[in-house]
């Protein structure tokens, strides 16, 4: 099995931290040996974590498992650094894709990183992308959006041309959730406002028209199963069918766009699933499992195994060729045996 999103967070120290932004660059609070801890904004604690998150040794020791082959790995949203001036920005990026090459670095064939990048400056983005690839990095995560620009902004367009141009792949991950003073509880900016945030993403693209200018060869995945989009892309359908603003940048029915898109399996529900692969296609949807964190597929790729109505070529496709072909990975990678659950 090939796992395409999982997290890690390095060992940023408070002292790391504190140098950036005080009060917004992450931090891992962990006492020396200890396998759990918490990463910490500011003074805040932000999210109780265990070893995996830093630990390669352990992490693979945790795959074996598992029966995953390979695990690839990008920044946990909070290292973002979107907010920070470019400069800033970019050195940080920098900084942290050299932690993720090293994290894989003693597992290659196990571990392979995701790039970030300083996305609210375009130049500096690119360059970054650019260099993370070089440096061994096989594709980006970029957040769903930076501020008030969804992706649809031309920065973010551009962004993605050169991705297209470059043979960059890109995973779109939800962050910094809508809806904040409505959603102070229940982990509800995770349930409710990641899936919209998710799906304002891709609508952001299909809607504007974006897909039109961004080449068909950029290959785009989007976290969660997409979030919401999937179940409500008839909705969308009827909407552009009905009323012309609407479809008025955007010339083709929503859904024609779908399969320029690839999501992950993290939707936890057969139905769901099935849905998911009706509406995106069996060679669009890859396995995600959200590792190492507790809102993640616990049995990773459990949900696919025992999928009765995904045939074996089906699954086998979703749970490991899909993402080798997506990445660009050996076809000669090799797979553990599946774990039987
Ligand atoms: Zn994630």
């Amino acid at each position: 099995m090939i796992d395409m999103h999982s997290h890690f967070l390095p060992m940023i120290s408070r002292e790391e931290a504190f140098s950036v932004d005080a009060a917004r660059a992450p931090w891992l609070a962990v006492e020396p040996g200890a396998s759990q801890g918490q990463i910490m904004v500011g003074d805040r604690p932000f999210r109780p974590v265990y070893q995996a998150l830093w630990d390669p040794a352990f992490r693979v020791a945790e795959l074996d498992q598992q029966g995953v082959a390979m695990q690839i790995v990008c920044a946990t949203p909070i290292m973002f650094g979107y907010g920070w001036e470019p400069a800033r920005a970019a050195d940080w990026a920098a900084r942290m894709n050299d932690h993720a090459l090293a994290f894989c670095r003693a597992h290659p064939q196990r571990l392979k990183a995701l790039a970030q990048v300083p996305l609210q400056d375009l130049e500096l983005a690119c360059a970054e992308a650019t260099r993370a690839k070089a440096a061994g990095c096989i594709g980006v995560q970029i957040g769903n959006h930076l501020g008030d620009k969804d992706l649809d902004h031309e920065q973010l367009v551009d962004f993605l041309i050169h991705c297209a141009e470059q043979a960059i792949p890109v995973l779109v991950h939800p962050w910094d959730m809508m809806g904040g003073n409505r959603m102070q509880k229940w982990m509800l900016p995770w349930l409710v406002a990641m899936p919209a945030e998710t799906q304002l993403g891709m609508l952001s693209l299909i809607l504007s028209g974006a897909m039109e200018r961004i080449p068909a060869s950029l290959k785009i995945c989007f976290a969660h199963g997409g979030g919401a989009f999937a179940f409500l892309l008839g909705r969308v359908d009827n909407a552009w069918k009905h009323r012309d603003i609407v479809r008025q940048d955007c010339p083709r029915l929503p859904s024609e766009y779908a399969r320029r898109f690839h999501v992950d399996c993290a939707v936890f529900d057969p139905g769901a699933l099935r849905l998911l692969v009706d509406v995106m296609g069996d060679d669009r949807v890859m396995l995600g499992s959200d590792y190492p964190f507790p809102l993640g597929e616990q049995r990773i790729g459990a949900l696919v195994r025992e999928a009765a109505f995904l045939d074996a070529a089906q699954q086998r496709r979703i749970l490991q060729g899909n993402a080798a072909s997506f990445f660009g990975l050996p076809a000669a990678t090799p797979l553990l045996q599946e774990s039987t659950p």
